[in-house]
């Protein structure tokens, strides 16, 4: 476990210890449950949406510390943007922590993914991918009302 080390950095084990929009929202228009089972982590992602706006956007659920912050960290990066922004930043942040070359090293993209780039080390680690991008999946399968998503 000593080469994940890095990967929990500052910005990680803030977002870990105390997580940001956790908990179910009292009237989401949509919601989606996230599964991975490599890790075991099982996150809903809940959201109201306000036209094409995500009005707010909250998470619950149980995982290692890297898929509760990048939830936390996601819910922070979206709420009260448009769908479409947001499935953007989905796209970004994924080409990021898969190492997609184009966007990992662009210095322009790092800064527009601002705290999302904490994640960006992950990329070092195949196994944690899934990990990362789990809350995002759930997100993207709430804005498509797809109800589950399983990053098997
Ligand atoms: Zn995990």
């Amino acid at each position: 476990m000593d080469d994940l080390g890095e990967l929990y950095q500052q910005v990680i084990l803030d977002h870990n210890r105390r997580p940001r929009h956790f908990g179910k929202l009292t009237a989401p228009s949509r919601s989606a449950e996230g599964h991975n089972p490599i890790c075991g982590d099982h996150i809903t992602v809940y959201v109201r949406t306000d036209g094409d706006q995500i009005a707010e956007v909250s998470f619950e659920g149980s995982g290692c510390a890297i898929s509760r912050a990048s939830a936390s960290l996601m819910t922070q990066a979206v709420s009260g943007k448009p769908a479409q922004e947001a499935e953007k930043l989905f796209r970004d942040f994924q080409a990021m922590v898969t190492g997609d070359p184009a966007v990992a090293t662009g210095a322009r993209e790092v800064e527009r993914l601002g705290k999302l780039a904490a994640l960006a080390g992950v990329r070092a680690f195949p196994s944690r991918i899934k990990c990362a991008t789990l809350a995002w999946h759930a997100l993207h399968a709430a804005l498509s009302e797809a109800g589950s998503v399983s990053t098997e």
